[in-house]
């Protein structure tokens, strides 16, 4: 079972590792730039070396890396488009550069004109940006959004119709984030309704396309599509429903990352990690 947490580059993407070892954790998911800015510094050779020996030092752990929040690759603007597709592209490459072999992105947001057309400009633009970076082992993981507003990749329905449209569905995959499917109404707080939710996941998407999971309690019920994360077991999802996770036989080689909110000294994370290990159940 590979667990973990999000964490900071702050001086350096090799310093994300110190984090994740100062936690005894066994995945780790990093942003591989500044992601408030649309401007992405180049990454050295030192840089590129410096990552993989301390990711040796460490184990040879899942590691995963979201892309930057301001790309929308289903925007109806052009201006945006283009940022987002420049952006994206060279994300794809630091990834591959980094050894990294997960990309998580949300599906882009369609402001207005539907689902629909949303998910044509989105495929679109994802296949061009995955052709012109090159590139060719990192994985897209396409995560399970709350849908907020008009975000796409809410329902299982969508990602699937995202996959089977693109050109390169092998390179797609799905994140899966359970704060996320909980607000966009799909249950986990009973062995039944984790077990149905998973099926249906896996009728319509595939469950081998899930490479990555967000562990992240909800502060908003069942299907009030909000992004709001919590403690595990704090919110709305429960211990309960991470149990259904952690004994899940099929997701133990699947690297899992919390994205809940902690101080410098990184306690939230020890607390969080420390609770879902106690809900294992030993054979
Ligand atoms: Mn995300
Ligand atoms: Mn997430
Ligand atoms: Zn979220």
């Amino acid at each position: 079972m590979y667990l973990g947490s999000h964490m900071s580059i702050s001086g350096g993407l090799h310093r994300a590792f110190d984090h994740i070892m100062a936690v005894d954790g066994t995945a780790l998911q990093i942003f591989t730039r500044n992601q408030r800015q649309w401007k992405i510094p180049p990454l050295s050779e030192e840089d590129i070396a410096l990552f993989k020996a301390k990711w040796q030092t460490w184990g040879s752990y899942p590691v995963a890396a979201h892309d930057s929040y301001l790309i929308n690759l289903a925007s109806p603007k052009e201006d945006g488009a283009a940022k987002s597709m420049a952006a994206f592209t060279e994300e794809l490459r630091r990834c591959e550069a980094l050894g990294i072999r997960w990309l998580v992105t949300h599906p882009g947001s369609h402001l207005g004109d539907g689902v629909e057309a949303g998910i044509a400009r989105y495929v679109k633009r994802l296949d061009k940006a995955i052709e012109d970076s090159g590139t060719e082992s990192t994985l897209v993981l396409l995560e399970t959004t709350a849908g907020q507003g008009t975000n796409l990749g809410s329902s299982f329905e969508e990602l699937a119709e995202i996959i089977r449209s693109s050109r390169h569905t092998d390179r797609l995959g799905v994140c899966y984030d359970t704060c996320h499917t909980f607000a966009a109404g799909y249950d986990i707080r009973t062995p039944e309704a984790y077990a149905d939710t998973l099926a249906r996941f896996d009728q319509l998407v595939g469950i081998e396309r899930i490479r990555f999971f967000h562990l992240n309690d909800s502060k908003v019920g069942l299907g009030e599509r909000k992004d709001r994360h919590d403690h595990i077991g704090q919110g709305h999802i429960g211990l309960e429903g991470f149990r259904n996770i952690m004994n899940d036989p099929r997701f133990k080689e699947i690297g899992m990352s919390l994205e809940t909110d902690k101080k410098e000294d990184l306690e939230d994370d020890r607390r969080n990690l420390a609770v879902l290990k106690g809900l294992v159940q030993n054979a």
